[in-house]
């Protein structure tokens, strides 16, 4: 009988250590699916999620819900000129100076390509204009690293959540067609909708 409880603990012990073990591989499988690995920032997915959340929030609470979609501006020509490599330096340096003119709560995420969106929680419309100003600015002064200095712009669509809007697909939809605006009135700008 001794024996038999001193092999029940043995397996209890193991159980234990293996459940400690898939927990931890849980969590790295998490923070993996959940960010960009080029930038490190929020991937499609983790940003869908926030937004739902942020877009729920708002609706119950009534209170603000912006968002800045942008994106580089002819960024083909840069893997095109210079080579995939420094493309992809570009992108994290554009990830960066997005990343360094945010708050505490606005989440930035990496959306497509060459393309990211910041959620802003709490700042009116004109306040998240005044963002997207901001970070443009920084991103024409952003010179990528190496030999060549490299001009990067970027072109940004700006939107808040309405009464009309029923899903938060009508806000992101909103920020695309302001995006598209800003691409077709000649890039580097902001357009507000
Ligand atoms: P526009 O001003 O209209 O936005 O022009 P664009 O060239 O930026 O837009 P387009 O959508 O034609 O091209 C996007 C390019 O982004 C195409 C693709 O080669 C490049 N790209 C997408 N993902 C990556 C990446 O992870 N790394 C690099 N280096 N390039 C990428
Ligand atoms: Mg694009
Ligand atoms: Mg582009």
């Amino acid at each position: 009988l001794l024996a038999q409880a001193e092999e029940m603990d043995k397996k209890n012990r193991e159980l234990t250590e293996t459940r400690r073990q898939l927990e931890h591989r849980n969590r790295d499988l998490e923070r993996i699916s959940a960010l960009d690995t080029l930038t490190q920032i929020a991937n499609r997915r983790r940003f869908d999620a926030a937004l739902r959340q942020e877009w729920r929030r708002s609706a119950r609470d009534e209170s603000p819900l912006s968002l800045v979609f942008c994106d580089i501006d002819y960024f083909k020509r840069f893997n095109d000129t210079y080579g995939h490599a420094v493309g992809d330096a570009v992108l994290k340096a554009v990830a960066v100076a997005m990343q360094s003119s945010l708050r505490t709560y606005d989440l930035l995420g990496r959306i497509g390509g060459e393309e990211f969106l910041i959620a802003s929680p709490g700042s009116v419309l004109d306040e998240a204009a005044g963002l997207a100003e901001r970070i443009l600015e920084k991103i024409r002064n952003t010179a990528v690293s190496g030999s060549q200095k490299i001009a990067v712009t970027m072109s940004a669509g700006v939107t808040s959540l309405g009464d009309q809007d029923a899903k938060a697909e009508a806000l992101l939809a909103r920020a695309d067609a302001a995006l598209y605006m800003a691409k077709q009135a000649g890039r580097d700008r902001v357009i507000v909708l």
